[in-house]
């Protein structure tokens, strides 16, 4: 059995080793009907803590009938209304803003400094989106048909389910969360196995706000629980942000019942840095969109690609920089690069690193050692940021989503072929190009397979820019100011001509 985690790290009194955390249904804390729990893992010290409800079917339908009853009453109330909800809401995250970022790195093991950036934003997303939903409308149309009026209104879906993943739980579960709840459906949340109690938190703090019972719940539990979830004849739409084997599996389940679904899958990130392009700026961005979150993002820039007049230098200089990232305890603010979330993902990215040596054509040029030993780190979680040149475009290094600090370094010789290193992935969701030349980033950007593109920046996000992928990285889009589209069904009126 693991150890316990040990009290003094967790430096905080509201994260309780020994507690009993509740799924939140109808407004109440709650239990699996069958009592079944599992824990939390925290990936840097490799303990174990909390204990989290597992739901079966049936604790899922009872989530299920509460939004359902709750949800009418809900979508009843106007905007303004919500907007009060959403504010008092907005207040309690911003107290307890570094709290639900601290659980978080409890849970997946990313750094603090990331994961208090990406919750910092989190009430100010929320009065954002309620905001917002007061400004949702309709249009009137001048239709073809004389003597008549036309309009659209936009409503809610009704009942949706969000289910999320560990990488960044509370940010991701936000994109979905807000703009759902803000245009009027209830929403059932469920966390991933790996991050279930900043969720949990998040949702007590509604509650605390006041929310009606119902309009928001939170399952916990694994595939089974989201699964139930996703096969519930009560849900009318899936948010989801996963795997992309995941999200194939649930398309499949929601086409059988046509109900509608956003799906944020994976990614393989192409960042271009051409021979014109600023390389210290290339080279900072090539380092984060390898290690940011130890390289744990659907965002990450994890096929590198340079022109072959500045390889030399880039690797040079991109070896030089990933030596100098220290590695250790995520909490501490000096922490570059964390663990892996969970002893599973460093197990396939090691596999990954296994499988680099074996290829003949791969060539490591930074990094690769894993593992407390090899580190000298106390635990045993880490694996040190890696770059392997890929001459041959059928090696996996090049092709998967590998999900931790490991890139894949490919030189070309021309636009061209960069569009076409860029492109070969199955994975559409970000890319990035770095050059000074304003018509270069213009066409090679248009050309790009790729729902974001990132010039001279990377990982660059906005709530009121939209985020989504192509191909296998999925449908529909996230944020932006878009976001009701993917939550709301837009419904047309007509009235006949008057009588005579
Ligand atoms: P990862 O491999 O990164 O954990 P997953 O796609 O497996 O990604 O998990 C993302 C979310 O999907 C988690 O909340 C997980 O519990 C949930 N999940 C896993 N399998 C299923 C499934 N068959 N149906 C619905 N949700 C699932």
């Amino acid at each position: 059995m693991p150890p316990a985690l040990s009290s003094d790290r967790m430096r905080f009194p509201e994260l309780d080793p020994e507690r009993r955390y509740g799924m939140i249904i109808g407004g109440m804390a709650a239990q699996a009907a069958d009592g079944a729990v599992f824990r939390c893992f925290d990936p840097f010290e490799e303990s174990e803590w909390g204990y989290v409800p597992e739901a079966s079917a049936e604790d899922v339908d009872r989530a299920v009938r509460a939004a359902r009853s709750a949800q009418p009453a809900w979508a009843a109330t106007s905007p303004f209304e919500r907007l009060r909800y959403f504010q008092r809401w907005a207040g309690l995250v911003r107290e307890h803003a570094t709290e639900i970022a601290r659980i978080q790195v409890h849970e997946n093991g990313k750094t603090l400094r990331e994961m208090a950036g990406a919750t910092g934003t989190i009430a100010n997303a929320i009065e954002l989106c309620a905001h917002y939903a007061t400004m949702m409308h309709g249009e009137t149309v001048t239709p073809a048909v004389p003597g008549h009026h036309a309009w659209t209104t936009r409503v809610p879906v009704g009942v949706v389910a969000a289910i999320t993943p560990w990488n960044n739980p509370i940010l991701l579960l936000g994109w979905k969360l807000f703009p759902a709840l803000a245009a009027g459906n209830a929403v059932i949340v469920k966390p991933s196995e790996v991050t279930p109690v900043s969720t949990i938190r998040l949702v007590e703090l509604a509650v605390e706000a006041g929310f009606p019972p119902g309009v928001i719940s939170v399952v916990t539990g694994a595939g089974a629980a989201g699964a139930a979830l996703v096969e519930h004849p009560g849900v009318d739409k899936i948010g989801f942000t996963g795997s992309t084997a995941t999200g194939r599996l649930i398309a499949r389940s929601a086409a059988g019942r046509l109900i509608r679904t956003t799906l944020e899958l994976g990614g393989k990130g192409a960042n271009i840095v051409f021979a014109d392009a600023d390389l210290d700026r290339a080279v900072q961005g090539i380092v984060v969109g390898i290690t940011a979150g130890a390289g744990q993002a659907c965002n990450a820039g994890s096929r590198v690609l340079v022109h072959q007049d500045v390889k030399d230098e880039v690797v040079t200089r991109l070896t030089r920089a990933l030596a100098a990232l220290p590695l250790g305890d995520p909490l501490d603010s000096d922490t570059a690069v964390g663990p892996l979330a969970s002893r599973p993902q460093f197990a396939k990215v090691c596999g990954y690193l296994g499988a680099a040596d074996a290829e003949p054509s791969t060539r490591l040029l930074a990094g690769g050692r894993h593992g407390a030993e090899p580190l000298g780190m106390a635990h045993g979680l880490f694996v040190e940021p890696t770059v392997y040149e890929t001459a041959d475009p059928r090696s996996r290094l090049r092709r998967e989503e590998i999900f931790g600090p490991v890139g894949s370094l490919v030189s070309f010789s021309s636009d061209d072929e960069a569009v076409q290193i860029a492109n070969e992935s199955e994975y559409g969701l970000v890319g990035g190009l770095w050059t000074r030349d304003l018509g270069r980033a213009r066409q090679v950007s248009e050309r790009l397979d790729v729902g974001v593109v990132w010039i001279n920046t990377w990982r660059a996000f906005s709530w009121n820019m939209p985020f989504g992928g192509r191909k296998s990285s999925g449908v529909g889009h996230e944020t932006g100011v878009d976001m009701f589209d993917e939550y709301t069904h837009v419904k047309a009126y007509w009235l006949g001509p008057d009588e005579d």
